[in-house]
């Protein structure tokens, strides 16, 4: 990402009001489409304010390093965010460095592993799956979510043995349930982009999941819909296809935040939609969010494509899904992300449901201590 410095000259008046003014004629402008080889290009920006007052010190030297704070902070954002320093921030960006210098021995410790979120079958409610997700459980500040510390791993260049890790770990909670009488049909495991990158991370992965015997089928590869672009990056493309050809499952992630044309994901071979959460909040009362679900679950399913919700957060949503046609459920109204340990607790206190509605106490099916 690129970094623009705007300098503004002392007036009597430089507060927040005039700094927000500022900031928003600037976005107005940057984010104006651009248009490159025939395609519309949408560009944003991130913001970072200091004024005087907010300044730490009157120095040159603080006020900027105050707005690269608020900088780093608007970027965890969504897009476009726009913040303003305050001394919390530099603690919070303190905390970045530390954890991006301590990242690399976390991995070597064990301290980054995978929590383990349930997908079910719409219709039946039966387990389909987990998702890993990474957690960090840090010595001083509990158990980070990714949002917190991917920045810092992929900063100190540890992309690759956090997938590592994730891999391995996933293997062997699946050789686990397997011990345990569990049935867990798929692991979805996240690829970063950097990792994709790697031309030898198909050979790797396909190695790692023999090695452990473990059906690569049992494996759902997750990607991001980008991926899928017809110009996507040759390598990414090459270690999505000799996956696919090991006989992994290739899910795709974030589906309807991206661009890629549900014909093309056809033609890439995907075998799972994942819906976005944006697309589900709203979905059992917004006759606009259902119009909309509802063309995704019928094209997919046109296509043989499975279909799977994210963020589903209650009953109502679930119960709408399973209607529309949607092949599986993942959210917190099923259960949110637990250790591994919570995991075999979880299915057999959850037991076979017998389908939706009511039947299944959400409040008593969610483990203690998740999050
Ligand atoms: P994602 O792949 O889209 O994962 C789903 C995220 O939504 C998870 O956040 C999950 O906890 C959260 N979520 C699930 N159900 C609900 C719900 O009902 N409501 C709401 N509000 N949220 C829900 P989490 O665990 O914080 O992970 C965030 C992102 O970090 C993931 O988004 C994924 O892109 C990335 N990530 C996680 N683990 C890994 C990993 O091992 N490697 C890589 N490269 N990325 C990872
Ligand atoms: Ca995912
Ligand atoms: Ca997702």
């Amino acid at each position: 990402d690129d970094v623009v410095c705007v300098i503004l000259q002392p007036t009597r008046r430089a507060d927040l009001d005039v700094a927000m003014m500022i900031s928003d004629r600037l976005q107005g402008s940057v984010t104006q489409p651009l248009s490159l080889e025939g395609r519309s290009l949408r560009v944003t920006c991130h913001i970072g304010i200091c004024t005087d007052v907010m300044s730490p010190e009157p120095t040159g030297g603080a006020f900027l390093a105050a707005a690269d704070c608020a900088l780093a902070i608007a970027s965890r954002q969504e897009d476009g965010a726009v913040r303003a320093f305050t001394p919390e921030m530099q603690a919070a960006v303190e905390t970045d460095h530390t954890l991006a210098v301590e990242v690399g021995s976390a991995l070597r410790k064990g301290q980054i592993r995978p929590w383990f979120q349930p997908q079910v079958d719409a219709r039946s409610g039966t387990l389909t799956g987990f998702e890993a997700l990474a957690r960090w459980h840090h010595p001083k500040l509990g158990v980070l979510a990714p949002g917190r510390f991917l920045g810092s791993v992929d900063a100190a260049g540890y992309n690759a043995e956090l997938g590592e890790r994730m891999l391995r770990a996933s293997l062997e909670a699946m050789e686990a349930w397997d011990r345990a009488g569990i049935d867990v049909p798929h692991v979805g495991i996240n690829f970063s982009m950097d990792e994709l990158r790697d031309p030898r991370l198909a050979e790797r992965v396909v190695w790692e999941v023999d090695r452990a015997g473990i059906a690569p089928f049992r494996i759902a590869v997750e990607i991001l819909e980008t991926v899928t672009l017809a110009d996507a990056e040759q390598v990414i493309m090459r270690n999505v296809r000799a996956l696919k050809e090991a006989g992994f499952m290739l899910d795709l992630d974030d589906f309807g935040t991206g661009a890629a044309a549900i014909s093309h994901i056809a033609r890439f071979g995907v075998h799972r939609i994942k819906i976005d959460r944006s697309f589900i909040e709203g979905v059992e009362h917004e006759p606009e969010t259902r119009r909309m679900v509802g063309a995704i679950l019928k094209l997919a399913s046109e296509l043989g494509i499975e279909s799977l919700a994210e963020g589903v957060e209650t009953d109502a949503q679930a119960e709408a899904l399973a209607q529309m046609g949607c092949g599986h459920l993942q959210g917190y109204g099923i259960a949110k992300p637990m250790p591994f340990d919570d995991t075999v607790r979880w299915v057999r206190e959850r037991g076979v449901p017998e389908g939706w509605g009511g039947r299944i106490d959400l409040a008593t099916a969610q483990p203690r201590g998740s999050a």
